[in-house]
């Protein structure tokens, strides 16, 4: 593929690079997604919409995704990967600072895991600093904004559950799929998905370990999507819907590159 870095050599790179001035960074995770989902999700995710992108546009580059991110509070299930905000950080500013080195001026993390975000920020931060404009996109945040029937509900929703299907179906157990029940901390203090829990009128913030929320893995996250139909079932999951949504995804990506691109940040007096 032309603009898909594993795919070129380095003397295709160098030369895209005299008209190439976008790169993207695709970041996931490796970590449990219920009872019927790959551990995969995310990442396969992630390396899904950046290949799409790079079919349809040319003057972008895409790196390898990154397959583990910060996923500390789902280690309560086997065969999740976590790596630590730090040290992510300095992997994430690698990358970044390898493709700065060749003329890279603007950089896109294509985020497909909340555990990632606060670390995207920090990397952004640093560039910025630098002058790079750098920022991170969540797909799962924008695809909910963008039709109703679209709400996200949470971990191993419908909407994850049908783009594996798209992308992975041999992994995905459709028959184990189901609405999951948060737990509560108390019987008066009720586990949101997040860090937010609810007592009486207010939420009071903890760090929860998934184990603490559910039993089967999946979760509902109130607190990000406070207006979702959360009676919807993962079940109902179809490659018709991860089809529609992909494509959306993909075009706004594009059309928010094209404007991305018109970013020109200067150094900050105070360097990160
Ligand atoms: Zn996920």
């Amino acid at each position: 593929m032309k603009n898909i870095l594993k795919d070129m050599t380095w003397q295709e790179v160098k030369d895209a690079l005299k008209s190439t001035k976008v790169a993207i960074i695709p970041v996931g995770s490796t970590e449990q997604h219920g009872l019927h989902l790959p551990l995969g999700t995310d990442y396969l995710t992630a390396e899904y919409f950046a290949k799409k992108i790079a079919e349809k546009v040319d003057d972008v580059l895409i790196t390898p995704t990154v397959p583990v991110g910060f996923a500390h509070y789902h280690t309560s299930f086997e065969g999740t990967l976590s790596v630590n905000p730090e040290i992510l950080s300095g992997y994430y500013q690698g990358i970044a600072d390898s493709l700065i080195s060749y003329g890279i001026t603007h950089i896109l993390f294509l985020n497909a895991h909340g555990g990632n975000k606060g670390t995207i920020l920090n990397v952004c931060r640093n560039l910025r600093s630098r002058g790079i404009t750098a920022a991170g996109i969540n797909w799962w945040l924008i695809v909910s904004k963008m039709r109703k029937e679209w709400q996200t509900t949470g971990h191993g929703d419908i909407t994850e559950t049908s783009l594996m299907l798209l992308i992975s179906p041999d992994n995905v157990k459709l028959d184990k799929a189901a609405v999951p029940v948060n737990k509560k901390l108390t019987d008066k203090i009720q586990t949101l998905g997040g860090p937010p829990c609810k007592f009486k009128e207010g939420n009071v913030d903890f760090y929860l370990m998934m184990e603490d929320v559910t039993d089967t893995g999946n979760i509902l996250e109130y607190d990000y999507f406070p207006n979702a139909d959360f009676t919807v079932s993962p079940a109902g999951a179809s490659i018709e819907r991860a089809k529609e949504i992909t494509e959306a995804m993909v075009n706004y990506t594009i059309e928010f590159i094209e404007e991305f691109k018109k970013i020109k940040f200067k150094p900050t007096k105070l360097q990160d």
